[in-house]
């Protein structure tokens, strides 16, 4: 085993212990029902930023409005943007879209293999690896964050909550310890154990059921807590929230209008704050880099508009 002095007995018996925890404990989502390659896209991308719960919620709506991968591709993304409310980091939308439309514009079924499915707009190794496995049900190894902290802490001596191993290391020894039969539930279960036992703040070690041989248990009850990562703020506020008040406002909009930047500045930045114009500025030139919104200048009228990009 790459780098570690985890004997195969070990290894062994620690699949057998989380696959059998999972079959207890595994969480029922909406995604695990299907091997539908778009619906399980759709849910990766949703999940990559958004916590499960309101992907929950979603998801299901999301499916109704665009069911299949030809559907959001002959949307606009506006109307993308507007079926994407409540998840937040709408460039996703903007991505999923994108991806949508190469897609159909070069046959209309997603590929099935790593390289090609890596060349698509806005899909890495991880979301490849997922659509591999969950959707095509190969037997190929898929590390998201909580992958990447349960095994980092289960066979190396993490000794404080936020310490993992490098990703690379991690993709080889999900590698090495897939078992090429149970490949899919593998996967969910090793997923479900670091999002509901071993978390990245809190770990219940004493309910994990490879308490008994992991290398990190000792120092998980008295490992210092991570500080909360600092965000970008204004006023308190950070910059990922005025970006989401900006889209909300604009997707309440009938299709094609617009609104003025000093009307957008007058109900987000509270009148009397310094520096807000330049703040939102700032916003604004971000949204409009992702290819959320569009800036329309009317230099005849001295004015500033601003939409969501169709
Ligand atoms: S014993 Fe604790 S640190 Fe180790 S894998 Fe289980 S929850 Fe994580």
């Amino acid at each position: 085993m790459t780098g570690t002095p985890a004997p195969e007995a070990i290894t062994g018996s620690v699949v057998r212990s989380i696959l059998r925890w999972y079959r207890r404990h595994g969480r029922a989502l909406p995604w695990r029902q299907t091997r539908h390659p778009y619906r399980i896209l759709l849910s990766e991308i949703m999940l990559q930023q958004t916590q499960v719960q309101r992907v929950s919620e979603a998801y299901g709506r999301f499916l109704r409005r665009f069911p299949t991968l030809r559907a959001l591709a002959s949307a606009s993304l506006r109307e993308v943007v507007i079926a994407w409310r409540g998840m937040g980091y709408n460039n996703r939308a903007v991505r999923l879209h994108a991806l949508a439309r190469r897609v159909v514009e070069t046959g209309g079924r997603l590929p099935r293999t790593l390289g090609e499915l890596q060349a698509l707009p806005g899909v890495g190794r991880y979301t490849a690896h997922a659509l591999l496995a969950f959707a095509y049900r190969q037997p190929v190894p898929v590390v998201d964050i909580n992958v990447r902290r349960v095994l980092s802490r289960l066979f190396w001596r993490m000794r404080s909550v936020d310490a993992l191993q490098p990703e690379s290391v991690i993709w080889t020894i999900a590698g090495e310890l897939l078992p090429p039969e149970r490949a899919f539930d593998w996967n969910q279960a090793v997923m479900d154990l670091g999002a509901m036992i071993c978390t990245a703040r809190s770990p219940r070690c004493m309910a994990c059921p490879v308490v008994t041989v992991c290398r990190s248990r000792a120092f998980m009850g008295r490992a210092p807590r991570p500080r909360p990562k600092q965000e970008i703020c204004f006023g308190g506020i950070p910059r990922r929230i005025y970006r989401g008040r900006v889209v909300e406002l604009l997707r309440a909009l009938p299709p094609g209008a617009s609104l003025p930047a000093a009307e957008l500045r007058r109900r987000l930045v509270p009148e009397s704050t310094r520096g807000g114009a330049a703040w939102l500025e700032t916003v604004l030139e971000g949204l409009a880099r992702d290819g959320i919104i569009v800036r329309e200048e009317s230099p005849a009228a001295r004015t500033r508009r601003v939409r969501l990009a169709s």
